[in-house]
């Protein structure tokens, strides 16, 4: 007998009416970019991991780069990770410019090794990007102490992790940002391509908008003023649409 490691047919069997009922919402709304559904899941995603911001992207791998484009890591930096996960951790360091710096792993936990991750920093690291590997958190009570001792960020991989916890906490809401991703064969996953950016502040958050939508719109706007330090009142409203939105070729 022939037991597949995953069966998307039988998941989706088990919830086909419910699927079917929602795409054609869907199909009938004729929103298909950032509709309402769509609002409706950051919402959700939001309060289901306690987090003050979750922003949809098209996957893990773009929410890994807006993320870190939104921290403004670029060419020059480095960012420490792990070497044992799926392709995309390093490839999205690499993709902003920066350069990823790989400490081994546990070997009881396949998760980064924190007692060799401080040798590992330079004058030029920016960023630690743990991943919580096959849904087991790092060791987040070090890695956020090595970071905070030494001024880093830290942009959780949480993409295999949706709803683990730490400390009483679900994954994603101990770092500055973190990343999901809805990859047909990740635990929580969607018919096709999705991520998500959850964060606890609201300024990266609002860069991540912008930069998910060109620079467009009021997001853009105040995108561009935070990244160049400029203050000046600007009214951004979170149910800004992408789809109807007068200001959305001014980018
Ligand atoms: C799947 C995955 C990604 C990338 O997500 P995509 O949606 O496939 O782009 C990044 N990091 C880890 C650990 C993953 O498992």
């Amino acid at each position: 007998m022939n037991i597949p490691l995953i069966d998307l047919k039988a998941q989706y069997k088990s919830l086909e009416k419910d699927i079917n009922k929602a795409v054609l919402e869907v199909l009938s709304s004729s929103e298909y970019i950032m509709g309402k559904q769509v609002k409706e899941f950051e919402e959700e995603f939001a309060s289901c991991l306690k987090v003050r911001n979750a922003v949809s992207v098209a996957n893990g791998t773009d929410a890994l780069i807006i993320a870190m484009k939104a921290l403004g890591i670029k060419e020059g930096d480095e960012v420490i990770t792990t070497p044992f996960t799926f392709f995309s951790t390093a490839e999205s360091i690499s993709m902003v410019g920066a350069k990823p710096v790989f400490v081994n792993i546990d070997v009881n936990t396949f998760n980064i090794d924190c007692s060799k991750l401080i040798n590992k920093i330079t004058d030029k690291t920016k960023a630690i990007l743990p991943v919580h590997l096959f849904g087991l958190p790092a060791n987040m009570k070090e890695i956020l102490s090595i970071a905070e001792d030494n001024g880093l960020y830290v942009i959780e991989d949480a993409c295999q992790a949706i709803g683990a916890e730490y400390d009483g906490k679900k994954v994603g809401t101990l770092g500055d940002a973190a990343c999901f991703s809805f990859f047909p064969t990740k635990n929580l996953s969607c018919a096709g391509d999705g991520g998500m950016i959850v964060t606890n502040k609201d300024d990266i958050a609002d860069i991540a908008r912008a930069i998910r939508a060109h620079g467009s719109g009021a997001y853009g706007k105040r995108a561009y003023n935070l990244m160049n330090d400029i203050h000046e009142e600007l009214e951004v409203n979170n149910s800004e649409s992408t789809v109807y939105n007068p200001t959305k070729y001014y980018n």
